[in-house]
Protein backbone atom coordinates (compact mmCIF):
# COMPACT_ATOMS: atom_id res chain seq x y z
CA UNK A 1 0.00 0.00 0.00
CA UNK A 2 1.21 3.29 -0.67
CA UNK A 3 1.59 6.37 1.65
CA UNK A 4 -1.25 8.31 0.67
CA UNK A 5 -3.44 5.01 0.85
CA UNK A 6 -2.71 4.21 4.32
CA UNK A 7 -3.21 7.71 5.19
CA UNK A 8 -6.71 7.64 3.86
CA UNK A 9 -6.98 4.22 5.76
CA UNK A 10 -6.10 5.60 8.76
CA UNK A 11 -8.39 8.06 8.65
CA UNK A 12 -11.74 6.17 8.15
CA UNK A 13 -10.57 3.87 11.28
CA UNK A 14 -9.90 7.27 13.60
CA UNK A 15 -13.65 8.02 12.14
CA UNK A 16 -15.29 4.51 12.92
CA UNK A 17 -13.43 4.23 16.38
CA UNK A 18 -14.38 8.22 17.51
CA UNK A 19 -18.09 6.86 16.90
CA UNK A 20 -17.67 4.50 19.50
CA UNK A 21 -14.60 6.35 21.87
CA UNK A 22 -11.89 4.48 20.52
CA UNK A 23 -13.33 1.68 22.39
CA UNK A 24 -12.49 -2.17 21.22
CA UNK A 25 -16.29 -2.42 21.02
CA UNK A 26 -15.29 -0.73 17.84
CA UNK A 27 -12.76 -3.41 15.93
CA UNK A 28 -15.27 -5.10 14.25
CA UNK A 29 -16.99 -2.32 12.95
CA UNK A 30 -13.79 -1.35 11.75
CA UNK A 31 -12.54 -4.37 10.11
CA UNK A 32 -15.96 -4.87 8.16
CA UNK A 33 -15.32 -1.56 6.80
CA UNK A 34 -11.63 -2.17 5.52
CA UNK A 35 -13.05 -5.72 4.24
CA UNK A 36 -15.69 -3.86 2.11
CA UNK A 37 -14.07 -1.02 1.13
CA UNK A 38 -10.32 -2.62 0.00
CA UNK A 39 -12.04 -6.40 -0.49
CA UNK A 40 -9.23 -7.64 2.05
CA UNK A 41 -7.75 -6.52 5.74
CA UNK A 42 -3.63 -6.15 4.74
CA UNK A 43 -0.91 -6.70 6.87
CA UNK A 44 -0.29 -2.93 6.78
CA UNK A 45 -4.28 -2.62 7.71
CA UNK A 46 -4.18 -4.59 10.76
CA UNK A 47 -0.94 -2.39 11.67
CA UNK A 48 -2.91 0.80 11.49
CA UNK A 49 -5.99 -0.72 13.43
CA UNK A 50 -3.49 -1.97 16.06
CA UNK A 51 -2.38 1.59 16.50
CA UNK A 52 -5.19 3.56 16.56
CA UNK A 53 -7.27 1.06 19.28
CA UNK A 54 -4.39 0.43 21.19
CA UNK A 55 -4.72 -3.29 20.75
CA UNK A 56 -1.93 -6.08 20.09
CA UNK A 57 -1.57 -6.98 16.29
CA UNK A 58 -2.22 -10.56 17.19
CA UNK A 59 -5.22 -10.00 18.77
CA UNK A 60 -6.66 -7.32 15.81
CA UNK A 61 -5.67 -10.98 13.69
CA UNK A 62 -7.29 -13.25 16.02
CA UNK A 63 -10.33 -11.40 15.65
CA UNK A 64 -10.37 -10.97 12.15
CA UNK A 65 -9.71 -14.53 11.05
CA UNK A 66 -12.30 -15.86 13.91
CA UNK A 67 -15.49 -14.40 11.76
CA UNK A 68 -16.55 -15.45 8.00
CA UNK A 69 -16.98 -12.10 6.74
CA UNK A 70 -14.14 -9.97 8.03
CA UNK A 71 -11.75 -12.64 7.02
CA UNK A 72 -8.36 -11.28 6.02
CA UNK A 73 -7.93 -12.54 2.36
CA UNK A 74 -8.27 -10.67 -0.35
CA UNK A 75 -11.96 -11.05 -2.34
CA UNK A 76 -13.34 -9.85 -5.41
CA UNK A 77 -15.19 -7.01 -5.35
CA UNK A 78 -18.31 -9.06 -5.72
CA UNK A 79 -18.37 -12.20 -3.39
CA UNK A 80 -20.98 -14.48 -3.98
CA UNK A 81 -21.54 -16.99 -0.99
CA UNK A 82 -24.19 -19.67 -1.62
CA UNK A 83 -25.63 -21.39 1.19
CA UNK A 84 -24.76 -24.87 1.63
CA UNK A 85 -27.76 -25.71 4.40
CA UNK A 86 -29.44 -28.60 4.05
CA UNK A 87 -32.78 -26.99 3.08
CA UNK A 88 -31.17 -25.19 0.57
CA UNK A 89 -29.43 -28.66 -0.52
CA UNK A 90 -33.03 -30.57 -0.57
CA UNK A 91 -34.10 -27.04 -2.99
CA UNK A 92 -31.16 -28.40 -5.63
CA UNK A 93 -28.24 -26.33 -4.63
CA UNK A 94 -25.98 -28.86 -5.91
CA UNK A 95 -26.91 -27.57 -9.63
CA UNK A 96 -26.75 -23.76 -8.92
CA UNK A 97 -23.33 -24.59 -7.39
CA UNK A 98 -22.20 -26.27 -10.59
CA UNK A 99 -23.75 -23.57 -12.81
CA UNK A 100 -22.10 -20.70 -10.39
CA UNK A 101 -18.46 -22.25 -11.19
CA UNK A 102 -19.47 -22.72 -14.98
CA UNK A 103 -20.17 -19.41 -15.54
CA UNK A 104 -17.87 -17.36 -13.05
CA UNK A 105 -15.13 -19.71 -14.39
CA UNK A 106 -13.92 -20.63 -10.67
CA UNK A 107 -14.12 -23.13 -8.27
CA UNK A 108 -15.92 -22.77 -5.09
CA UNK A 109 -13.01 -20.69 -2.99
CA UNK A 110 -10.77 -18.75 -5.45
CA UNK A 111 -11.40 -15.15 -6.71
CA UNK A 112 -11.69 -14.68 -10.77
CA UNK A 113 -8.32 -13.02 -12.22
CA UNK A 114 -9.34 -9.94 -12.82
CA UNK A 115 -10.49 -9.32 -9.43
CA UNK A 116 -14.31 -9.10 -9.58
CA UNK A 117 -15.66 -12.47 -8.29
CA UNK A 118 -14.91 -14.57 -5.53
CA UNK A 119 -17.33 -17.97 -4.90
CA UNK A 120 -17.85 -19.11 -1.30
CA UNK A 121 -19.84 -21.53 0.58
CA UNK A 122 -21.73 -19.85 3.42
CA UNK A 123 -23.66 -21.05 6.12
CA UNK A 124 -27.39 -20.90 6.80
CA UNK A 125 -28.45 -17.44 5.79
CA UNK A 126 -31.91 -18.01 6.72
CA UNK A 127 -33.60 -17.85 3.93
CA UNK A 128 -34.76 -21.70 3.75
CA UNK A 129 -38.20 -20.80 3.28
CA UNK A 130 -36.92 -19.71 -0.05
CA UNK A 131 -34.37 -21.99 -1.16
CA UNK A 132 -31.66 -21.90 -2.66
CA UNK A 133 -29.83 -18.84 -1.45
CA UNK A 134 -27.14 -16.68 -2.22
CA UNK A 135 -25.77 -13.56 -1.22
CA UNK A 136 -23.82 -11.12 -3.25
CA UNK A 137 -21.98 -8.74 -0.90
CA UNK A 138 -25.06 -7.48 1.10
CA UNK A 139 -27.72 -8.33 -1.60
CA UNK A 140 -29.83 -11.54 -1.25
CA UNK A 141 -31.14 -13.49 -4.32
CA UNK A 142 -33.43 -16.76 -3.35
CA UNK A 143 -35.53 -19.59 -5.39
CA UNK A 144 -32.38 -20.03 -7.19
CA UNK A 145 -32.06 -21.83 -10.40
CA UNK A 146 -29.70 -22.19 -12.84
CA UNK A 147 -30.93 -19.97 -15.44
CA UNK A 148 -31.63 -17.29 -12.70
CA UNK A 149 -28.02 -17.79 -12.03
CA UNK A 150 -26.82 -16.95 -15.45
CA UNK A 151 -29.03 -13.49 -15.41
CA UNK A 152 -27.62 -12.73 -12.04
CA UNK A 153 -23.65 -12.96 -12.99
CA UNK A 154 -24.86 -10.91 -16.20
CA UNK A 155 -26.26 -8.29 -14.44
CA UNK A 156 -22.81 -7.88 -12.55
CA UNK A 157 -20.28 -8.14 -15.25
CA UNK A 158 -22.72 -5.11 -16.22
CA UNK A 159 -22.05 -3.36 -12.87
CA UNK A 160 -18.65 -3.79 -13.17
CA UNK A 161 -17.98 -2.84 -16.60
CA UNK A 162 -20.19 0.54 -15.65
CA UNK A 163 -17.88 0.72 -12.30
CA UNK A 164 -14.74 0.33 -14.67
CA UNK A 165 -15.66 3.60 -16.54
CA UNK A 166 -17.23 5.03 -13.39
CA UNK A 167 -21.23 4.70 -14.19
CA UNK A 168 -21.51 2.91 -11.54
CA UNK A 169 -20.92 2.78 -7.77
CA UNK A 170 -19.33 -0.88 -6.08
CA UNK A 171 -22.23 -2.62 -4.56
CA UNK A 172 -25.37 -0.31 -5.63
CA UNK A 173 -28.18 -2.43 -4.92
CA UNK A 174 -30.11 -0.85 -7.74
CA UNK A 175 -31.36 -3.73 -9.61
CA UNK A 176 -31.22 -6.77 -7.62
CA UNK A 177 -34.42 -8.68 -6.99
CA UNK A 178 -34.79 -8.71 -3.26
CA UNK A 179 -38.33 -8.28 -1.79
CA UNK A 180 -37.22 -11.43 0.30
CA UNK A 181 -37.64 -9.57 3.73
CA UNK A 182 -40.99 -11.04 4.73
CA UNK A 183 -41.27 -14.83 4.55
CA UNK A 184 -44.06 -16.51 3.42
CA UNK A 185 -46.99 -16.11 6.65
CA UNK A 186 -49.22 -18.87 7.51
CA UNK A 187 -50.90 -18.16 10.61
CA UNK A 188 -54.19 -19.67 9.52
CA UNK A 189 -54.16 -21.95 13.25
CA UNK A 190 -57.58 -24.22 12.58
CA UNK A 191 -60.15 -23.83 15.44
CA UNK A 192 -59.19 -27.15 17.20
CA UNK A 193 -55.71 -25.72 17.60
CA UNK A 194 -56.10 -22.50 19.09
CA UNK A 195 -58.83 -20.07 20.70
CA UNK A 196 -56.90 -17.00 19.22
CA UNK A 197 -57.71 -15.19 16.26
CA UNK A 198 -56.89 -16.59 12.80
CA UNK A 199 -54.54 -14.25 12.52
CA UNK A 200 -50.43 -14.01 12.94
CA UNK A 201 -51.14 -12.27 16.38
CA UNK A 202 -48.46 -9.83 15.96
CA UNK A 203 -50.91 -8.41 13.26
CA UNK A 204 -53.09 -7.72 15.63
CA UNK A 205 -51.60 -6.43 18.91
CA UNK A 206 -51.89 -2.47 18.48
CA UNK A 207 -48.89 -0.89 18.38
CA UNK A 208 -47.44 0.25 21.60
CA UNK A 209 -50.28 -0.96 23.36
CA UNK A 210 -48.69 -3.39 25.38
CA UNK A 211 -45.60 -0.45 26.33
CA UNK A 212 -48.35 1.75 27.19
CA UNK A 213 -49.87 -0.41 29.81
CA UNK A 214 -46.45 -1.33 31.32
CA UNK A 215 -45.07 2.07 31.61
CA UNK A 216 -48.19 2.62 33.97
CA UNK A 217 -46.97 -0.54 36.23
CA UNK A 218 -44.41 -0.55 38.80
CA UNK A 219 -40.71 -2.26 37.67
CA UNK A 220 -41.65 -5.22 40.25
CA UNK A 221 -45.29 -5.32 39.21
CA UNK A 222 -43.66 -5.66 35.40
CA UNK A 223 -41.92 -8.68 36.30
CA UNK A 224 -44.41 -9.78 38.08
CA UNK A 225 -46.52 -9.84 35.19
CA UNK A 226 -44.17 -11.46 32.64
CA UNK A 227 -43.05 -14.19 35.15
CA UNK A 228 -46.97 -14.97 35.65
CA UNK A 229 -47.32 -15.21 32.25
CA UNK A 230 -44.64 -17.98 32.21
CA UNK A 231 -42.88 -16.76 28.98
CA UNK A 232 -40.08 -19.15 27.87
CA UNK A 233 -37.52 -17.91 25.91
CA UNK A 234 -38.24 -18.41 22.04
CA UNK A 235 -34.59 -18.66 21.13
CA UNK A 236 -34.69 -22.88 22.31
CA UNK A 237 -33.15 -23.24 25.53
CA UNK A 238 -36.65 -21.82 27.07
CA UNK A 239 -34.99 -20.31 30.29
CA UNK A 240 -38.46 -18.29 31.62
CA UNK A 241 -38.27 -14.21 30.87
CA UNK A 242 -39.22 -13.51 33.86
CA UNK A 243 -36.67 -14.88 36.21
CA UNK A 244 -34.05 -13.59 33.95
CA UNK A 245 -35.50 -10.14 33.97
CA UNK A 246 -36.04 -10.23 37.98
CA UNK A 247 -32.19 -11.20 38.51
CA UNK A 248 -30.88 -8.26 36.34
CA UNK A 249 -33.21 -6.56 38.22
CA UNK A 250 -31.70 -7.45 41.67
CA UNK A 251 -28.17 -6.32 40.55
CA UNK A 252 -26.89 -3.10 41.87
CA UNK A 253 -24.39 -2.19 39.41
CA UNK A 254 -24.96 0.30 36.47
CA UNK A 255 -25.22 0.56 33.72
CA UNK A 256 -27.54 -2.70 32.63
CA UNK A 257 -28.06 -3.46 29.30
CA UNK A 258 -30.77 -5.15 27.09
CA UNK A 259 -29.51 -7.45 24.23
CA UNK A 260 -31.95 -8.42 21.31
CA UNK A 261 -29.99 -11.44 20.34
CA UNK A 262 -31.31 -11.50 16.56
CA UNK A 263 -28.24 -13.66 15.53
CA UNK A 264 -30.74 -16.31 14.32
CA UNK A 265 -27.97 -19.08 12.47
CA UNK A 266 -29.12 -22.16 13.45
CA UNK A 267 -30.14 -23.78 10.11
CA UNK A 268 -33.22 -23.70 9.05
CA UNK A 269 -34.71 -20.75 11.11
CA UNK A 270 -35.67 -17.76 9.90
CA UNK A 271 -38.51 -16.85 11.87
CA UNK A 272 -36.76 -13.85 13.72
CA UNK A 273 -35.86 -12.49 10.21
CA UNK A 274 -39.60 -12.14 9.33
CA UNK A 275 -40.04 -10.76 12.70
CA UNK A 276 -37.27 -8.02 12.48
CA UNK A 277 -38.86 -7.17 8.64
CA UNK A 278 -42.43 -6.52 10.02
CA UNK A 279 -43.08 -6.52 13.44
CA UNK A 280 -39.62 -4.47 14.36
CA UNK A 281 -41.42 -2.02 16.34
CA UNK A 282 -43.10 -4.94 18.67
CA UNK A 283 -39.33 -6.08 19.39
CA UNK A 284 -38.39 -2.68 20.17
CA UNK A 285 -41.07 -2.41 22.90
CA UNK A 286 -40.22 -5.54 24.40
CA UNK A 287 -37.15 -4.15 24.91
CA UNK A 288 -38.21 -0.84 26.24
CA UNK A 289 -40.18 -2.64 28.77
CA UNK A 290 -37.72 -4.71 29.69
CA UNK A 291 -35.29 -1.65 30.42
CA UNK A 292 -37.87 -0.06 32.61
CA UNK A 293 -38.35 -3.62 34.58
CA UNK A 294 -34.30 -4.35 34.85
CA UNK A 295 -33.16 -0.09 35.46
CA UNK A 296 -31.35 0.07 31.63
CA UNK A 297 -30.04 3.13 29.79
CA UNK A 298 -29.31 0.91 26.63
CA UNK A 299 -30.52 -1.31 24.13
CA UNK A 300 -28.61 -3.47 21.72
CA UNK A 301 -29.81 -5.20 18.81
CA UNK A 302 -27.14 -7.75 17.67
CA UNK A 303 -27.79 -8.52 14.02
CA UNK A 304 -26.03 -11.14 12.40
CA UNK A 305 -24.00 -10.00 9.14
CA UNK A 306 -26.03 -12.16 6.97
CA UNK A 307 -29.12 -10.05 7.76
CA UNK A 308 -27.03 -6.84 7.04
CA UNK A 309 -29.67 -5.63 4.66
CA UNK A 310 -32.14 -5.53 7.29
CA UNK A 311 -30.08 -2.68 9.35
CA UNK A 312 -31.20 0.64 7.19
CA UNK A 313 -35.28 -0.81 8.25
CA UNK A 314 -34.13 -1.46 12.05
CA UNK A 315 -32.34 2.40 12.04
CA UNK A 316 -35.57 4.01 10.84
CA UNK A 317 -37.69 2.44 13.39
CA UNK A 318 -35.36 3.32 15.87
CA UNK A 319 -35.14 6.94 14.52
CA UNK A 320 -39.11 7.27 14.26
CA UNK A 321 -39.50 5.83 18.07
CA UNK A 322 -36.66 8.55 19.06
CA UNK A 323 -39.16 11.27 17.47
CA UNK A 324 -42.59 9.62 19.06
CA UNK A 325 -41.01 9.91 22.56
CA UNK A 326 -41.04 6.01 22.34
CA UNK A 327 -37.05 6.18 23.24
CA UNK A 328 -34.73 8.76 24.67
CA UNK A 329 -35.44 10.94 27.47
CA UNK A 330 -38.42 10.61 30.34
CA UNK A 331 -40.11 7.66 28.35
CA UNK A 332 -43.80 7.84 28.87
CA UNK A 333 -42.79 11.28 30.55
CA UNK A 334 -41.32 9.12 33.71
CA UNK A 335 -38.47 11.25 34.97
CA UNK A 336 -34.97 9.35 35.11
CA UNK A 337 -36.20 6.87 32.47
CA UNK A 338 -34.23 7.11 29.83
CA UNK A 339 -33.60 4.41 27.47
CA UNK A 340 -31.62 3.85 23.51
CA UNK A 341 -31.30 1.07 21.24
CA UNK A 342 -28.44 0.43 18.88
CA UNK A 343 -27.89 -1.99 16.06
CA UNK A 344 -25.00 -4.02 16.34
CA UNK A 345 -23.34 -6.44 13.24
CA UNK A 346 -22.50 -9.45 13.29
CA UNK A 347 -19.75 -10.49 11.19
CA UNK A 348 -20.79 -14.34 10.48
CA UNK A 349 -19.68 -17.18 13.14
CA UNK A 350 -22.56 -19.33 14.36
CA UNK A 351 -21.55 -19.76 17.77
CA UNK A 352 -22.42 -15.69 18.54
CA UNK A 353 -25.81 -16.92 18.74
CA UNK A 354 -24.91 -18.25 22.60
CA UNK A 355 -25.23 -15.06 24.45
CA UNK A 356 -21.51 -15.28 26.13
CA UNK A 357 -20.45 -15.61 22.81
CA UNK A 358 -22.23 -13.07 21.49
CA UNK A 359 -21.90 -10.72 24.34
CA UNK A 360 -17.72 -11.21 23.74
CA UNK A 361 -18.42 -9.99 19.63
CA UNK A 362 -19.88 -6.75 21.05
CA UNK A 363 -17.28 -6.68 22.97
CA UNK A 364 -14.88 -6.69 20.01
CA UNK A 365 -13.74 -10.15 20.84
CA UNK A 366 -13.66 -13.44 18.50
CA UNK A 367 -16.93 -15.10 19.88
CA UNK A 368 -15.42 -17.55 22.08
CA UNK A 369 -18.40 -18.78 25.04
CA UNK A 370 -17.21 -17.11 28.31
CA UNK A 371 -17.26 -19.85 31.43
CA UNK A 372 -20.34 -19.90 33.32
CA UNK A 373 -20.58 -19.06 36.51
CA UNK A 374 -20.99 -15.74 36.26
CA UNK A 375 -23.88 -15.59 33.92
CA UNK A 376 -24.83 -12.64 31.84
CA UNK A 377 -27.37 -11.18 34.31
CA UNK A 378 -24.72 -10.64 37.06
CA UNK A 379 -22.17 -10.15 34.45
CA UNK A 380 -22.54 -9.70 30.82
CA UNK A 381 -21.47 -6.64 28.15
CA UNK A 382 -18.73 -5.15 29.85
CA UNK A 383 -18.46 -6.58 33.18
CA UNK A 384 -21.90 -4.91 33.80
CA UNK A 385 -25.59 -6.90 33.94
CA UNK A 386 -27.27 -7.79 30.96
CA UNK A 387 -30.36 -9.50 30.51
CA UNK A 388 -30.22 -11.30 27.03
CA UNK A 389 -33.35 -12.36 25.12
CA UNK A 390 -34.29 -13.71 21.49
CA UNK A 391 -35.63 -11.31 19.10
CA UNK A 392 -39.43 -13.71 19.67
CA UNK A 393 -39.08 -13.94 23.23
CA UNK A 394 -39.13 -10.03 23.18
CA UNK A 395 -41.69 -9.45 20.74
CA UNK A 396 -43.92 -12.01 22.99
CA UNK A 397 -44.07 -9.38 25.66
CA UNK A 398 -45.68 -6.41 24.35
CA UNK A 399 -48.56 -8.65 23.84
CA UNK A 400 -48.55 -10.03 27.15
CA UNK A 401 -49.14 -6.56 28.56
CA UNK A 402 -51.85 -5.89 25.57
CA UNK A 403 -54.22 -9.00 26.14
CA UNK A 404 -52.98 -10.08 29.45
CA UNK A 405 -51.60 -12.85 31.39
CA UNK A 406 -54.98 -15.13 31.41
CA UNK A 407 -55.27 -14.91 27.40
CA UNK A 408 -51.57 -15.77 27.18
CA UNK A 409 -51.39 -18.70 29.41
CA UNK A 410 -54.80 -19.90 27.91
CA UNK A 411 -52.83 -20.84 24.52
CA UNK A 412 -49.94 -23.43 24.45
CA UNK A 413 -49.60 -26.22 27.18
CA UNK A 414 -49.07 -26.04 30.80
CA UNK A 415 -45.36 -26.05 30.64
CA UNK A 416 -45.11 -24.00 27.49
CA UNK A 417 -47.54 -21.24 27.65
CA UNK A 418 -48.27 -19.37 24.44
CA UNK A 419 -48.22 -19.64 20.94
CA UNK A 420 -44.94 -20.14 18.97
CA UNK A 421 -43.32 -19.03 15.12
CA UNK A 422 -42.20 -22.38 13.42
CA UNK A 423 -39.74 -22.14 10.30
CA UNK A 424 -40.89 -24.32 8.21
CA UNK A 425 -38.41 -25.73 5.26
CA UNK A 426 -37.62 -28.54 3.37
CA UNK A 427 -40.42 -31.41 1.05
CA UNK A 428 -43.56 -29.79 2.07
CA UNK A 429 -46.15 -27.74 -0.19
CA UNK A 430 -46.33 -24.69 1.70
CA UNK A 431 -42.50 -23.55 3.56
CA UNK A 432 -42.46 -20.53 5.41
CA UNK A 433 -43.57 -19.07 8.80
CA UNK A 434 -46.25 -20.25 10.58
CA UNK A 435 -47.67 -19.34 14.36
CA UNK A 436 -49.05 -22.61 16.44
CA UNK A 437 -50.06 -23.43 19.71
CA UNK A 438 -47.37 -25.03 22.01
CA UNK A 439 -48.47 -28.85 21.81
CA UNK A 440 -49.04 -29.05 18.16
CA UNK A 441 -48.09 -32.56 17.10
CA UNK A 442 -45.54 -33.07 14.56
CA UNK A 443 -48.62 -34.89 12.39
CA UNK A 444 -51.13 -31.93 12.67
CA UNK A 445 -48.22 -29.48 11.83
CA UNK A 446 -46.99 -31.55 8.86
CA UNK A 447 -50.64 -31.72 7.49
CA UNK A 448 -51.03 -27.84 7.92
CA UNK A 449 -47.81 -27.03 5.77
CA UNK A 450 -48.27 -30.09 3.05
CA UNK A 451 -45.95 -32.81 4.69
CA UNK A 452 -47.76 -35.63 5.57
CA UNK A 453 -45.43 -37.97 3.37
CA UNK A 454 -42.65 -37.10 4.90
CA UNK A 455 -40.34 -39.63 6.71
CA UNK A 456 -38.83 -37.75 8.97
CA UNK A 457 -38.55 -33.95 10.65
CA UNK A 458 -35.43 -32.52 11.95
CA UNK A 459 -36.58 -30.11 14.90
CA UNK A 460 -34.60 -27.62 16.13
CA UNK A 461 -31.85 -27.29 13.51
CA UNK A 462 -28.84 -28.72 13.19
CA UNK A 463 -28.29 -29.64 16.81
CA UNK A 464 -31.76 -30.78 16.38
CA UNK A 465 -33.10 -34.47 16.55
CA UNK A 466 -34.35 -36.15 13.87
CA UNK A 467 -37.88 -37.54 14.48
CA UNK A 468 -38.95 -40.45 12.39
CA UNK A 469 -42.58 -41.37 11.36
CA UNK A 470 -43.54 -43.82 13.80
CA UNK A 471 -43.28 -40.56 16.46
CA UNK A 472 -45.01 -38.32 14.79
CA UNK A 473 -47.54 -38.04 17.64
CA UNK A 474 -45.10 -36.30 19.87
CA UNK A 475 -45.58 -32.75 20.64
CA UNK A 476 -44.05 -29.61 19.99
CA UNK A 477 -43.38 -28.19 23.58
CA UNK A 478 -40.67 -28.36 26.52
CA UNK A 479 -42.52 -30.70 27.85
CA UNK A 480 -41.58 -33.32 24.95
CA UNK A 481 -39.80 -32.05 22.13
CA UNK A 482 -38.85 -28.39 22.94
CA UNK A 483 -37.54 -26.20 19.98
CA UNK A 484 -36.42 -22.75 18.98
CA UNK A 485 -39.17 -23.18 15.86
CA UNK A 486 -36.74 -24.83 12.81
CA UNK A 487 -38.74 -27.35 11.21
CA UNK A 488 -37.06 -29.11 8.03
CA UNK A 489 -39.18 -31.79 6.51
CA UNK A 490 -37.67 -34.61 4.95
CA UNK A 491 -39.28 -36.63 2.48
CA UNK A 492 -39.85 -40.20 1.92
CA UNK A 493 -36.95 -40.84 -0.83
CA UNK A 494 -34.17 -38.70 1.08
CA UNK A 495 -30.49 -40.03 1.76
CA UNK A 496 -30.32 -39.64 6.12
CA UNK A 497 -26.64 -40.02 5.05
CA UNK A 498 -26.62 -36.82 3.25
CA UNK A 499 -28.59 -34.91 6.12
CA UNK A 500 -25.65 -36.44 8.90
CA UNK A 501 -23.38 -35.52 6.56
CA UNK A 502 -24.73 -31.66 5.98
CA UNK A 503 -24.80 -31.28 9.74
CA UNK A 504 -21.68 -32.98 11.06
CA UNK A 505 -19.58 -30.90 8.17
CA UNK A 506 -21.47 -27.83 9.46
CA UNK A 507 -20.32 -28.30 13.08
CA UNK A 508 -16.65 -29.34 12.16
CA UNK A 509 -16.38 -25.92 10.51
CA UNK A 510 -18.70 -23.69 13.32
CA UNK A 511 -16.90 -25.29 16.16
CA UNK A 512 -15.01 -22.36 18.14
CA UNK A 513 -12.40 -24.46 18.52
CA UNK A 514 -12.22 -23.47 22.25
CA UNK A 515 -12.67 -26.81 24.05
CA UNK A 516 -11.52 -30.68 22.94
CA UNK A 517 -14.63 -32.39 23.46
CA UNK A 518 -16.33 -30.24 20.87
CA UNK A 519 -12.91 -29.92 18.45
CA UNK A 520 -12.30 -32.63 17.77
CA UNK A 521 -15.76 -34.83 18.82
CA UNK A 522 -17.33 -33.61 15.61
CA UNK A 523 -14.54 -33.61 13.67
CA UNK A 524 -14.64 -38.13 14.54
CA UNK A 525 -18.46 -38.16 14.01
CA UNK A 526 -17.91 -36.59 10.48
CA UNK A 527 -15.17 -39.16 9.54
CA UNK A 528 -17.69 -41.59 11.23
CA UNK A 529 -20.34 -40.65 8.51
CA UNK A 530 -17.78 -41.00 5.82
CA UNK A 531 -17.07 -44.46 7.28
CA UNK A 532 -20.81 -45.25 6.62
CA UNK A 533 -20.81 -43.84 3.07
CA UNK A 534 -18.01 -46.44 2.77
CA UNK A 535 -19.94 -49.21 3.89
CA UNK A 536 -17.63 -49.70 6.69
CA UNK A 537 -19.64 -48.58 9.88
CA UNK A 538 -20.11 -51.20 12.38
CA UNK A 539 -21.79 -51.85 15.94
CA UNK A 540 -18.71 -51.79 17.10
CA UNK A 541 -18.24 -48.34 15.58
CA UNK A 542 -21.77 -47.10 17.17
CA UNK A 543 -20.73 -48.30 20.44
CA UNK A 544 -18.18 -45.79 19.89
CA UNK A 545 -20.26 -42.86 19.06
CA UNK A 546 -22.60 -43.16 21.61
CA UNK A 547 -19.75 -43.01 23.47
CA UNK A 548 -18.66 -40.10 22.06
CA UNK A 549 -21.56 -38.40 21.97
CA UNK A 550 -21.75 -38.19 25.81
CA UNK A 551 -19.08 -37.29 26.26
CA UNK A 552 -19.29 -34.59 24.04
CA UNK A 553 -22.59 -33.38 26.19
CA UNK A 554 -20.84 -34.27 29.52
CA UNK A 555 -17.57 -32.00 28.48
CA UNK A 556 -18.17 -29.93 26.25
CA UNK A 557 -18.18 -26.00 26.90
CA UNK A 558 -21.18 -24.45 25.29
CA UNK A 559 -24.35 -25.64 23.95
CA UNK A 560 -22.41 -26.13 20.44
CA UNK A 561 -20.76 -28.82 21.75
CA UNK A 562 -23.38 -30.39 24.15
CA UNK A 563 -25.98 -30.84 21.69
CA UNK A 564 -24.09 -31.04 17.73
CA UNK A 565 -23.96 -34.92 17.77
CA UNK A 566 -28.06 -34.92 18.31
CA UNK A 567 -29.22 -35.04 14.91
CA UNK A 568 -26.47 -37.82 13.84
CA UNK A 569 -26.92 -40.27 16.51
CA UNK A 570 -30.75 -39.94 16.35
CA UNK A 571 -30.40 -41.01 12.45
CA UNK A 572 -28.17 -43.93 13.72
CA UNK A 573 -31.18 -44.40 16.11
CA UNK A 574 -33.95 -44.51 13.74
CA UNK A 575 -32.12 -44.92 10.56
CA UNK A 576 -29.40 -47.19 10.75
CA UNK A 577 -30.71 -49.95 8.61
CA UNK A 578 -31.31 -47.46 6.00
CA UNK A 579 -27.96 -45.85 6.09
CA UNK A 580 -26.00 -49.48 6.30
CA UNK A 581 -25.09 -49.36 10.03
CA UNK A 582 -23.54 -53.42 9.99
CA UNK A 583 -23.13 -56.08 12.64
CA UNK A 584 -19.94 -56.84 13.92
FE1 LIG B 1 -16.32 -23.67 21.25
FE2 LIG B 1 -17.52 -26.01 20.78
FE3 LIG B 1 -16.30 -25.63 23.07
FE4 LIG B 1 -18.58 -24.29 22.51
S1 LIG B 1 -18.36 -26.49 22.81
S2 LIG B 1 -16.74 -23.46 23.46
S3 LIG B 1 -18.31 -24.00 20.29
S4 LIG B 1 -15.31 -25.66 21.04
Amino acid sequence: MVTTELDRLREEVIATARLNNFSKGSLIPILRNIKERHRGISTEAVQVVSEVLGIPLVEVYAVSTFYAFIKPESQGRYAFRLCRTYSCELAGKEEVARRLERELGIRFGETSADGSFTLEWASCMGMCDQGPAMLVNDEIYTRLTPEKVEEIIARYRKRVEAEDVGLATAGSADDTDRGVATASVHSDVPEDLATAANELTFITIPENEGLGKALEMSRVDIIDMVRDSKLKGRGGAGFPTGMKWNFAAAERRMPKYIICNADEGEPGTFKDRLILSAHADLVMEGMTIGARAIGSPMGVIYLRAEYAYLRPRLDEVIQRRKEAGLLGGRIGGIEGFDFNIVVAMGAGAYICGEETALIESLEGARGEPRNRPPFPVVSGFMGRPSVVNNVETLAWVPCIFSRGVDWFRSLGTENSAGHKLFSVSGDCERPGVYEFPFGITVTELLRQVGGEEAKAVQIGGASGQCVPGKEFERRLAFEDIPTGGSIMVIGPDRDMLDLAHNVMDFFVDESCGNCAPCRLGNRKLLDAVELLRKGRFTTAHLKEMQSLSTTMKDAAKCGLGQTSSVAFMSILEHFGDEIGVRGD
